[in-house]
């Protein structure tokens, strides 16, 4: 067995390791099918390992060259697209389709140069070179890239490079008189040594980049509240706890808000579920518009949201409280009959340095609760270190919207 053949059957297992890995992600992948156009590249790849081993047995090398040329490329345009759809950028349908048009033209000419022309073997590889380059354009072209996918274009980059380098190495080295001696020359055995190294570091890194990708996204999945596009709360606690740790370190300032929709359930019950949800995903609008990235704005479970503000004082929070309720009233929805309005209730506490979690979701709790008993469509700010009015009363409201599910967010 030559050097080049032992290569080619590690190759053929990689590739089919990440054939089957990418088919694995796939399983798992909910919101894009770039796994899917990977796996398919690497089982193309599988297939390009066959023809190249097939080789040396033909009489006319010809069919089988063109088969591991077009096979070759193929697997390339395809991991094009995989990286196009998983990074959310358009595929460049027309790029490829002209790159795949212009090879193929190409091919036919150069089919019947001598094999050790220069300008053959350099027309030969030009093709993957270019779509290597797409590859790294197509990484660096969205805005989002990271350290992951830089270093994943540069390894294009280089994949691109390396096809360059390969005529030359040929020239100086040779590639065997005709095809079916490729297999058996030192050229061989170091081009596919390369390629190995090339196949497997680009392919475990996109596989790196899915997965990770792929688990901040299952993870922002677990802590996002789909009707609202919210927090849910365990998002909000995992963030609040922090920011408090942050307030005690630092000794600044902080503001816990709770909203409750008013008489949410004469306006489920009167206009239905579905105008119901209308009014909990407006209201999640306004406050996330309201909120913009300085805050932790979730949905705490049924019509009822909290909003932590570090940096703010309670008169801060209640300002923006204010501006919130003055909005969300102000909003016609179309269902509404006669003076019917959708309002909001909120309850605004101070975070002290010595406030936990719990403390001041509890003193937020109780400025709402008092909010109700006033009337609603108002916004109350607790005293500052006060005791709830009526501690059975502040324990009964948690106790009722327990009774109805209202806590299981
Ligand atoms: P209050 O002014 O005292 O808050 O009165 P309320 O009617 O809003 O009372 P409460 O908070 O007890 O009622 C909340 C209702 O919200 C009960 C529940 O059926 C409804 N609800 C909970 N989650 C959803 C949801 O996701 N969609 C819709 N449409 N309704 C929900
Ligand atoms: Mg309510
Ligand atoms: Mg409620």
């Amino acid at each position: 067995m030559s050097a080049a053949t032992f290569v080619l059957a590690i190759n053929l297992f990689i590739a089919a390791i990440f054939a089957v890995s990418f088919g694995v992600v796939a399983a798992f992948q909910k919101t894009s099918d770039a796994a899917r156009w990977l796996s398919a590249a690497y089982a193309l790849g599988i297939f390009n390992v066959v023809l190249e081993f097939i080789l040396p047995f033909q009489e006319d090398p010809r069919l089988v060259g063109i088969g591991i040329f077009f096979d070759f490329l193929l697997a390339t345009l395809l991991i094009v697209v995989g990286l196009s759809r998983h990074y959310r950028q358009p595929v460049p349908w027309r790029l490829l389709g002209c790159i795949l048009a212009a090879s193929t033209a190409m091919i036919v000419v150069i089919i019947g140069w001598p094999r050790e022309s220069f300008a053959r073997m350099v027309l030969y590889q030009s093709p993957y070179a270019v779509v290597m380059a797409v590859g790294a354009w197509v990484i660096l072209r969205q805005k989002a890239r990271r350290t992951l996918d830089l270093i994943l274009a540069a390894l294009f980059a280089l994949s691109a490079l390396q096809f360059l380098a390969k005529p030359l190495l040929a020239a100086a080295i040779g590639s065997g008189a005709r095809p079916q001696d490729y297999i058996t020359s030192t050229y061989a055995a170091i081009s596919q040594t390369v390629g190995a190294f090339l196949l497997i570091a680009n392919g475990l890194l996109i596989l790196l980049i899915l997965v990770r990708d792929l688990m901040e996204e299952m993870t922002a999945r677990s802590e996002t509240d789909k009707l609202s596009g919210l927090y849910n709360r365990r998002g909000f606690d995992d963030r609040v706890g922090p920011g408090i740790a942050m307030l005690r370190r630092t000794g600044l300032p902080g503001a816990m808000i709770i909203a409750d929709l008013d008489n949410f359930k004469a306006i489920n019950d009167s206009y239905g579920h579905d105008s119901g949800d209308e009014v909990i995903a407006a209201f999640a609008t306004l406050l996330k518009e309201a909120a913009g990235e300085h805050f932790v704005v979730g949905r705490l479970g049924g019509e009822e949201f909290g909003i932590f503000m570090p940096g703010v004082e309670a008169s801060g929070a209640r300002l923006f409280a204010e501006n919130v309720r003055t909005r969300f009233g102000a909003i016609d929805f179309a269902f509404l009959t006669g003076a019917m309005r959708a309002t909001v209730s909120m309850g605004v506490a101070q975070v002290g340095p010595g406030d936990s979690h719990s403390d001041a979701l509890r003193r937020a709790d109780a400025a709402l609760y008092q909010a109700k008993r006033d009337g609603r469509d108002r916004v109350q700010v607790a005293a500052p270190d006060a005791m709830p009015e009526h501690p059975l009363e502040t324990l009964a409201r948690p106790l009722e919207r327990m009774r109805q599910g209202d806590l299981a967010g």
